[in-house]
């Protein structure tokens, strides 16, 4: 039985092959100058990769989805998701930049003309940078809507009284979107209601009712907890319309997904690579380690899933890029590149046996950061909720 979403689909023309080919090349090329060393020392002093976000700011890639009228580049979902890949590819961290491709997306999509003008045109020249998505808060973990923080009005805007966890950037960033409750989840006629969407500058709000503090983590993510004790905002901080944040968010969140699966697709592509590499290299019981086929064949699934994720998530770029509905499709492919992803970097890890543990090696700290893709920026369990309930129709666990 197909699902009504596959039911209704049109015919889409999903590209194959290396497309892209020029921004490919154009994003190795400025890859190339950040060897595995830079970014062992990064992860190591648990440092944000300056040189490496201003390379590809300096090149125009992060601000590829911003409109060429707000001096983007105005390219296609499906170009920002290989230069994301590209740069997983090269064994890179693109999470150290990415955000500002989606959240742009809020700002362009439901921000005031005003607010497009202010700032779209200088997060595009790398003068502002919008790396920070305040979503998460501890109590309330993937239960968004049951969200604490608390945005009230006041005569010149609004005040914001809550806490985020795991922002990931803020520390690095200048602007942060953030979701806070302005009505009541009791006065509200359901609970996707009264949730509202701001951009607030962190730089005027530090020491001023907004306190930053880093939270060290497996992966040198720069993820930090967000304290609003009474921050003032001004009115112009609210995008779109009071009460209707929860919706550009969700809006956001099909390019998100593939974004982060073409990442995911990227990174696979290294771990792949660099165990079939070393299964030929590395001669063990005289013969190399490949001809083995407990070390043979879980590389040889992970490339095998790695080409069928892909797939997935070329298809949801192009149903996005053609304006159709594509939250199944996007969230498909962010699982499949989630797993793909974790069954290649645990292959990878077996095949270096010991070397997999050293650090000069570069595997342990990619496999560290693969293992994120299966927990945020969702974690593949609600994925699968889902699409359980909104494919299939299975009742809901939530
Ligand atoms: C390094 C890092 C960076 C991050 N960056 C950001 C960021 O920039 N901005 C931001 O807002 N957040 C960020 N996050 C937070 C991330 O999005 C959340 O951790 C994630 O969404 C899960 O929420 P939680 O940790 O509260 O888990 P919980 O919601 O407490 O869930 C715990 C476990 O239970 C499972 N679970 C819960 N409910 C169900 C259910 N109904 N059915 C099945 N399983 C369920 C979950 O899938 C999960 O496996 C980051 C997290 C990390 C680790």
């Amino acid at each position: 039985m197909n699902s009504p979403e596959t039911v209704q689909q049109p015919i889409i023309d999903v590209p194959t092959g290396e497309d892209y080919g020029d921004i490919r090349e154009a994003v190795r090329r400025v890859c190339a100058a950040f060897p595995p060393e830079y970014w062992r020392e990064k992860d190591e002093a648990e440092a944000y990769p300056t040189e490496f976000i201003d390379a590809l700011t300096r090149a125009g890639f992060l601000a590829a989805l911003i409109p060429e009228e707000y001096g983007g580049t105005g390219l296609p979902l499906r170009a920002a998701s290989v230069i994301l890949e590209e740069v997983c590819n090269a064994g890179c961290h693109a999470a150290a930049g990415h955000a500002q491709m989606y959240t742009m997306g809020t700002i362009l999509r439901h921000g005031s003309e005003a607010q497009k003008r202010k700032y779209l045109p200088q997060i595009a020249a790398g003068k502002l940078r919008l790396q920070a998505f305040g979503v998460t808060e501890p109590t309330t973990g993937s239960d968004t809507t049951q969200l604490k923080t608390r945005a009230t009005k006041t005569a010149s805007g609004y005040r914001i009284k809550g806490q985020k966890i795991f922002t990931s950037r803020a520390l690095h960033s200048d602007l942060m979107l953030a979701i806070a409750r302005t009505t009541p989840l009791e006065e509200t006629k359901s609970r996707t209601h009264g949730i509202s969407t701001f951009l607030i500058d962190i730089r005027e709000g530090l020491g001023k009712g907004l306190e930053i503090r880093p939270i060290k983590t497996m992966v040198n993510h720069h993820a930090t907890e967000v304290f609003f004790d009474d921050l003032e905002i001004p009115a112009d901080a609210l995008i779109g319309e009071e009460g209707r944040g929860f919706r550009y968010i969700l809006d956001g969140m099909n390019a998100e997904r593939v974004l982060t699966a073409a990442e995911a697709i990227g990174s696979t592509r290294w771990f792949v690579r660099t165990a079939t590499h070393y299964a030929k290299e590395r001669r063990v019981f005289d013969r190399a380690i490949g001809q083995n086929q407990s070390i043979q064949f879980p590389i040889a699934q992970a490339h095998i899933q790695m080409e069928a994720a892909d797939l997935m998530v070329r298809r949801a770029a192009a149903m996005f890029q053609a304006g159709v509905p594509c939250g199944a499709e996007a969230n498909m492919a962010r699982y499949l590149a989630a797993e793909c992803l974790w069954n290649a970097a645990e292959a990878c890890m077996q095949t270096h046996g010991g070397y997999g543990f050293a650090r000069e090696f570069g595997v342990e700290r990619k496999w560290r950061e693969a293992r994120l893709a299966r927990i945020a920026p969702v974690s593949t369990n609600l994925i699968l909720a889902h699409i359980g309930q909104h494919v299939l129709g299975l009742p809901r666990s939530y």
